[in-house]
């Protein structure tokens, strides 16, 4: 967690977004933001108490029956010019997230294109919003059915992607008439009040899009708020599962997507060289602060001394600075507190068995002394009953584990009780096809690394990866962020005689 402490600090302090506009709000408990290259406090973030979450809530329901009304073609035009001024600001958006973050900056250039791209889906929406029609069930009577907007709905996100995970639920929340309060990660705070300054320069209307600062106190006051009528969350299991368990007790509609422990299996007969480079993006992309992060190799039979081989001088020269510096591969951990937690997770795993073949503890970029950097780490022989293997380390820590046939690998894998991306590389297309018909993990990669799906497919976990019904983003999200209904209708002229008291049937 970030440090606490009252508002005598002298970094800047961010603002709340409300009725569309930055607003202070009355609470004195802030939170440090950390460039985590540096090490340095940035900006002080306001954490919110229940009078600003009742604000954001009262922007968001005044701004609600106009906003609903409005003609989904209209709704479109302001996400079409969303998206324009989001390619605009496309380097400055990754700038910010690189600073507050510490990923490197193509690897945030990447998050926003793919915040982008779900801001693309929701420019369909009138398409999307299209339904069904009879004609004719009988008696002068046609059904057809309605999409509608559920009212004021909140989304909780992390802090390792602070726009493409809000991005998840906004766009689409917004396109099919709802209005939105989002409480972003205090982390990393300043990209959601970026998006809300470009979602009002697109036209949309005060109040339909806010955001709150806070930690828990926030969070519980959208949980248990009247006039929220649904939540999205992304973040730890833990917290996942307490959101849904919250939520649905309080009678919200929630998705709560939660933590991962995402594996690679290498068949023998892979093509080594794509299975090694794969390895290196997921495993130590963003510092393998990613939900989809690959942090489990499984080597299959002789493989695993080649892999390992080639794996270990890989690790050794990964181009660890400055997540600003062009040419940098990997960047600083988030905060010196979650380096310390990846470090003790390092330390268990060298006290359990676990053959440590390269470790990052004391890596140090010259000149960035106070940053949150780790080095590269990468175990062997790694036990199943090990916290390493069990637990979500989210950090730069790749563990090998090592079994005899595929389907040990496959029994591996649904063992684990996190289950939200996999990936097996192969060159035989039966082992493809088994592999992802027999896995219980939500989403698949064959011979792709981090199978993130596209805007217009959906995103979601099995297992304790994912609580409540429905995956993100795509038709699924559409679904979440609208109310069904049937209606039945017919014109007095066609009713031919009056009360029926036996079940109603087409003749
Ligand atoms: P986190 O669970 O600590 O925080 C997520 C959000 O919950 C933040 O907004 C935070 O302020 C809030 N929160 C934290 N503690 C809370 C509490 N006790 N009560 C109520 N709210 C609370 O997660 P994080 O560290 O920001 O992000 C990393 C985690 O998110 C990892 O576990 C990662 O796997 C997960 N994640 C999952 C996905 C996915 O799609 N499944 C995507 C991204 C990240």
């Amino acid at each position: 967690m970030s440090e606490t402490h009252n508002s005598e600090t002298r970094a800047a302090a961010l603002t709340h977004f409300i009725g569309g506009q930055r607003v202070e709000g009355t609470s004195d408990r802030f939170g440090d933001v950390f460039n985590p290259a540096t090490g340095a406090v940035t900006s002080r973030v306001p954490l919110a108490s229940v009078t600003e979450v009742d604000a954001a809530v009262a922007a968001a329901h005044a701004a609600f029956h106009a906003w609903s009304e409005t003609a989904p073609i209209k709704r479109a035009r302001v996400m079409f010019k969303f998206k324009e001024l989001l390619d605009r600001h496309h380097d400055e958006l990754a700038e910010i997230i690189t600073r507050e973050h510490g990923k490197v900056f193509t690897d945030a250039y990447g998050e926003v294109m793919r915040g982008i791209e779900i801001v693309e889906f929701a420019c369909g929406i009138p398409n999307l919003l299209k339904t069904d029609f009879t004609d004719q069930i009988g008696g002068g009577i046609d059904n057809w059915n309605l999409r509608q907007p559920l009212g004021v709905v909140a989304g909780i996100t992390p802090f390792n992607f602070p726009m493409m995970v809000p991005c998840w639920m906004f766009p689409i929340a917004i396109a099919t008439g709802n209005t939105f309060v989002l409480k972003p990660s205090e982390r990393d705070p300043s990209a959601s009040i970026r998006l809300a300054e470009l979602l009002r320069e697109a036209g949309l209307p005060d109040g339909v899009f806010n955001v709150v600062h806070g930690d828990k106190t926030a969070v519980d006051a959208l949980l248990a708020h009247r006039d929220v009528e649904a939540l999205s969350f992304v973040g730890s299991t833990p917290i996942a599962e307490y959101i849904y368990a919250e939520g649905t007790k309080h009678g919200k509609r929630v998705q709560a997507l939660g933590g991962a422990k995402n594996h690679l299996v290498v068949m023998p007969d892979a093509d080594l060289d794509q299975a090694v480079d794969a390895l290196m993006g997921s495993a130590y992309g963003s510092a393998g602060e990613r939900c989809m992060a690959i942090s489990v190799a499984v080597a299959v039979g002789h493989i695993a001394d080649e892999l390992i081989e080639r794996l270990v001088p890989r690790v050794k020269s990964l181009v660890i600075k400055n997540g600003m510096e062009r040419d940098a591969e990997m960047g600083p951990l988030v905060t010196a507190a979650h380096r310390a937690k990846v470090e003790g997770y390092i330390d268990a795993g060298a006290k359990c068995g676990a053959k440590l073949v390269v470790d990052g503890r004391g890596h140090k970029v010259d000149g960035h002394e106070n940053g949150f950097f780790l080095g590269g780490t990468l175990f062997d022989d790694v036990s199943t009953d090990s916290t390493i293997y069990k637990e979500e380390i989210f950090g730069p820590v790749l563990c090998v584990v090592r079994v005899p046939d595929f389907a040990s690998a496959v029994e591996l894998i649904n063992r684990h009780e996190f289950a939200n991306g996999v990936s097996c590389y192969t060159s035989d297309g039966g082992v493809a096809r088994a592999f992802s018909r027999q896995i219980k993990v939500g989403m698949v990669g064959i011979n792709v690394p981090i199978p993130v799906p596209m805007a217009w497919h959906s995103f979601g976990g099995w297992k304790r990866s994912l609580f409540g019904d429905h995956h993100a983003y795509g038709e699924e999200g559409v679904r979440f962020y609208t109310r069904y209904k049937s209606v039945m209708q017919r014109w007095p002229d066609s009713i031919a005689k009056g009360a029926e008291f036996t079940m109603p049937v087409a003749k």
